[in-house]
């Protein structure tokens, strides 16, 4: 910080919460088939959200019913594969 270039983007992780440089975490997306897919352009339709790289975060996101909370949706959601662990 101090350098003048502005704010940094700040996002939270929908895994553990923490809230990082938009840099360190992967953008995910939710497409139509309720599939969850990494986003790595950040060009993909749908709702978009984030999680870090780390091992812990992806595992817990596979493990937790949190998914259909952050997404407020009344069904499953899956996840792409190069998703999961
Ligand atoms: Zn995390």
């Amino acid at each position: 910080m101090g350098k003048g270039k502005g704010h940094i983007p700040l996002r939270t992780c929908i895994s553990c919460g923490e809230k990082r440089n938009k840099k360190e975490l992967i953008r995910l997306a939710l497409d139509r088939h309720l599939q969850l897919v990494r986003d790595d352009q950040g060009k993909k339709q749908g709702r978009g959200a984030y999680i870090c790289k780390s091992i812990s975060c992806k595992e817990n996101l596979s493990k937790h019913k949190k998914l259909k909370r952050v997404f407020r949706s009344e069904k499953n959601i899956t996840l792409s594969p190069d998703l999961k662990i």
